[in-house]
């Protein structure tokens, strides 16, 4: 379906609001009000749903993320029943990669196609103190096991927070040199811990790009399969790529193709609004089915704004939920 001269094509898919980590810029280390259990879509719901707009909203990707999609329990036959909806040509999943060395093989064979894994350090130390836990280990233990199953494009996002990680873009980029990975720097944005944003602002991706450019060399390159916004380069000679997404520098909800489903069942069509969604949960609970559910799908992209309201210099508004209770 379109909006404008946006096709939407692509849903981020957010089976839980629980993670099992608390990364500083995300959410706070406690008090986080988690939805109770029956307002979160069964996955029978999930389905029925999905695959009862798939076709005439014209979806083609979907991507599970959370929270942490990995903790939620029957992932794997979530992931069996999505492949085989016939729309959809790309299935991909967004994860911290804590539980993905014992996960990669079985989620490549349940369809699965490809993963992105977010990561925003190399350093333990540091990886504990911006995660508040979890194990560096075991992140890269993960990415090694996605790229041996098979799944691929294996892409790394790393979120750029100045005085935090920002001494670390070369070493991220350098990841690619011997690697077929493909890490991605994402500008800073404030949602969720906004009282950071605030502090720490952001780093654009102009700047990053400059800096790797001085560095490495890096050239415009083509980047691997996806269906997002960013832009991509290399540094000679490596196997992976390297990408920049610019949600604030230079937002791109011009060409923005995605809507969102949050674990409770709501329709949201912009990432940086809290005032434009529709219930889903409660109509489909109440029996809506076919044409009438549809129906509640074009009403959302009907209403998806032109484009989000941040001021580039990243001042925006407060957002009410956090990217794990949205579906980063
Ligand atoms: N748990 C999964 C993961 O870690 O990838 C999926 C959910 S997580 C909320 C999705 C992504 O949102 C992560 O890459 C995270 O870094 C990103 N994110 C969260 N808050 C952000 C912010 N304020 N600015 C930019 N990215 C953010």
């Amino acid at each position: 379906m379109t909006n404008g001269e946006r096709t939407i094509s692509y849903l981020r898919l957010s089976i839980t609001d629980r993670c099992n980590l608390r990364c500083v810029y995300c959410m706070p280390e406690a008090g986080i009000r988690i939805l109770p259990q029956r307002d979160i879509l069964t996955y029978d719901e999930l389905l029925g749903i999905i695959s009862t707009i798939a076709g005439p909203i014209g979806l083609r990707g979907i991507r599970i993320t959370g929270g942490e999609p990995l903790v939620r329990g029957g992932v794997l036959d979530l992931v069996k029943r999505l492949s085989k909806i016939e729309e959809i040509e790309d299935l991909s999943l967004t994860t911290n990669a804590l539980l993905l060395r014992e996960m990669a093989t079985p989620l490549r064979e349940a369809g699965l196609q490809r993963v992105n894994v977010s990561l925003d350090t190399l350093r333990p130390e540091r990886y504990r103190e911006i995660c508040r836990g979890g194990d560096l280990e075991k992140v890269m233990a993960g990415i090694e096991a996605a790229v041996e199953s098979g799944l691929s494009p294996v892409k790394i996002n790393q979120v750029v927070i100045p005085g935090v990680n920002d001494d670390e873009v070369e070493a991220m980029a350098g990841l690619t040199r011997d690697r077929e990975l493909h890490v991605r720097f994402i500008e800073f944005m404030p949602i969720g811990n906004s009282d950071l944003q605030r502090r720490r602002k952001y780093i654009s991706s102009a700047n990053l790009r400059s800096r790797l450019e001085e560095r490495f060399g890096i050239v415009p390159a083509e980047g691997p399969r996806g269906l997002g916004p960013a832009r991509y380069y290399g540094i000679p000679g490596a196997v992976g790529t390297i990408g920049f997404i610019s949600p604030l520098s230079q937002h791109f909800c011009r060409s923005c193709n995605r809507i969102r489903l949050t674990a409770d069942g709501w329709v949201r069509t912009c990432l940086l609004s809290d005032r434009v969604g529709v219930d889903v949960k409660t109509p489909y609970r109440a029996g809506a089915r076919g044409e009438e559910l549809v129906g509640l799908f074009r009403e959302a992209i009907r209403r998806k704004p032109a484009s989000h309201d941040l001021a580039p210099s990243g001042n925006g508004g407060d957002y009410i939920r956090t990217m794990c209770q949205i579906g980063g």
